[in-house]
């Protein structure tokens, strides 16, 4: 048996996987077991957010390794208190709870939530429901599909978790309406600043403006779902910075460990003490291996130089992009590029790249591009070279 017979007669078919058995990485490169090279613009969606097997990034998590790999949450490790430290005092959040996926650092945000709640206003005042925008996507966990505002994921997995209600995004009237609605009963809104798997699609400023004010109003907490924004991916370490807010809650996750498994729910200091001993945990949260790459993460992308740098290439990117005949428009933020096609279907070019040497996405009808926040303008060109010639053929 091939790889791929072999990982198709025991891996539970979930994914719409490509035939491509990918066997190592370099930069911005991938080498598949045939030997064949692949610049990649996707980043394994946005995770290896220093590319591949980055030298500081590696020497940082073998040398973890070497030291202590994990210890479960009975004991501490001074990785994890010194990533903490960092991540807080970067972000100016008061305190951070680890986990390992996206989905895990927002079920910790919908519990911190509701609880805040409980705690201040009573069981009895039901003050539970979420506020979360229609097309989101925040994880797939049963909790986290119910919060996800789009209707074909709620499906087969009878019964989902109820106190979601979805407002549509960048409609304030309708934000007010349904604040309205369930009013004295609502703890949170949770929204992404540009829904990714949504279609790359930015919030408003207004809307944005809207969500704070109106929340202000009653005591509601502000989650930002940043799994996929945050972490220099749109050109700030965090997105809520270009919007000039400061939610009471961040989750991050994807590129945050460069590529290592880990979830961040961070709290500011209206709500960091509402999880209290024996709420919440996770036996790999705050990992040290995960840790270890995400303090390498961090150091780099604090940098305002290497933010810049994202910038720049962002516009370089962008550009190069809307100079292709067969664009209609490009959307996002920063490194987080979604592209509309006039003529031609998202999954074939992602298909024909892929034979041609080219790693991409597509996020509903539009390509999608979440490159390493480290290429170059020389690896941008060489991809979009490529993407080029199969648009205009
Ligand atoms: C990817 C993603 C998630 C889910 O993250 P997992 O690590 O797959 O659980 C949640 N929210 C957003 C915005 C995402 O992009």
């Amino acid at each position: 048996m091939n790889t791929i017979e072999k990982f198709n007669e025991h891996v539970m078919a979930t994914y719409g996987r490509l035939d491509i058995v990918l066997d190592k990485g370099q930069g911005r490169s991938a080498e598949a077991e045939d030997g064949k090279q692949y610049i990649d613009f996707g980043s394994g969606i946005g995770t290896n957010s220093l590319g591949y097997c980055d030298a500081e990034w590696a020497d940082a998590v073998s040398a973890q390794a070497h030291a202590i790999q994990h210890t479960s949450n009975y004991y501490y490790t001074k990785v994890q208190a010194d990533f903490a430290d960092k991540l807080c005092t970067s972000t100016g959040y008061s305190k951070v709870f680890f986990g390992n996926s996206g989905a895990e650092a927002n079920e910790c945000a919908i519990k911190l939530a509701r609880k805040y709640s409980f705690d201040k206003y009573g069981k009895e005042a039901e003050r539970n429901i979420i506020i979360t925008l229609v097309n989101s996507f925040h994880g797939r966990t049963i909790a986290t599909l119910s919060a996800t505002g789009q209707d074909v994921f709620h499906n087969y997995f009878f019964p989902f978790v109820p106190g979601f209600v979805n407002v549509e995004a960048n409609n304030i009237d309708d934000l007010k309406a349904k604040l309205a609605e369930n009013k004295g009963k609502v703890c949170a809104v949770m929204f992404e600043f540009v829904q990714g798997e949504g279609g790359v699609c930015p919030l408003t400023q207004e809307f944005v403006n809207a969500i704070f004010e109106e929340c202000a109003k009653d005591d509601i907490l502000t989650i930002a779902d940043e799994v996929q924004t945050g972490i220099g991916r749109t050109g700030a370490l965090l997105t809520s910075e270009i919007f000039g807010v400061k939610p009471n809650i961040t989750t991050l996750a994807k590129g945050l460990a460069g590529g290592i498994p880990i979830g961040a729910c961070l709290a500011d200091e209206k709500c960091c003490d509402v999880l209290t001993k024996s709420t919440h945990g996770s036996t790999f949260g705050g990992n040290p291996l995960a840790c270890a790459g995400g303090k390498v993460v961090l150091n780099r992308v604090t940098d305002p130089e290497f933010i810049a740098e994202i910038n720049r290439k962002a516009e370089y990117f962008r550009k190069g992009l809307a100079e292709i005949d067969e664009v209609e428009g490009v959307d996002g933020l920063g490194l987080m590029i979604g592209v509309r096609l006039k003529t031609k279907k998202a999954s074939d070019i992602l298909m024909k790249c892929a034979e041609n040497g080219l790693l991409i996405l597509t996020a509903k009808d539009k390509l999608r591009f979440l490159p390493p926040l480290n290429i170059s303008c020389e690896e941008i060109d060489q991809g979009l070279g490529i993407l080029k010639k199969l648009l205009e053929e």
